[in-house]
């Protein structure tokens, strides 16, 4: 069975999409750290981040790094922190994090109770910023 970010990529399961080329996907977490809180997938499907081939990684960080420019462009932040888990999800995901200060990337914090409105104003206020 597709994995729920393969069926967010097919448009079978809403998201609040950041960015999109052939082989990545780029949407809000929907139990955000923080304001921004961004996920960066490969659309091919694979559990474990170190079992992509080389060329999908290498992809994935670069893309993955476009759209933390432009997380630090939108969300006033220090910077965007970074964090490969995996432990819920069993396809690639890389957590792109807008940081004040190191304990807002501690996956323990309570997750933000964001409203629709305010995801899509994030969503494109980060997609303006690429
Ligand atoms: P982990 O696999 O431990 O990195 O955690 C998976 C992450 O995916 C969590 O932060 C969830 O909030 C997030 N997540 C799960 N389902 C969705 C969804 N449908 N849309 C956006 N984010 C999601």
């Amino acid at each position: 069975m597709a994995s729920i970010f393969t069926m967010i990529v097919e448009g079978k399961i809403p998201s609040y999409k950041i960015a999109e080329d052939d082989n990545y996907y780029a949407f809000l977490d929907i139990n955000p750290l923080a304001k921004g809180h961004t996920l960066v997938i490969p659309k091919k499907e694979v559990d474990y981040i170190f079992d992509l081939d080389d060329e999908t990684y290498l992809g994935l960080g670069a893309f993955a790094k476009k759209v933390a420019v432009a997380i630090k462009k939108a969300i006033p932040c220090q910077r965007v922190g970074v964090a490969v888990l995996g432990m819920e999800v069993p396809h690639t995901h890389i957590h792109l994090v807008p940081l004040q200060s190191e304990n807002d990337l501690n996956f323990k914090n309570k997750k933000l109770n964001l409203s629709q409105e305010e995801f899509t104003t994030i969503a494109s206020q980060i997609s303006a910023a690429l």
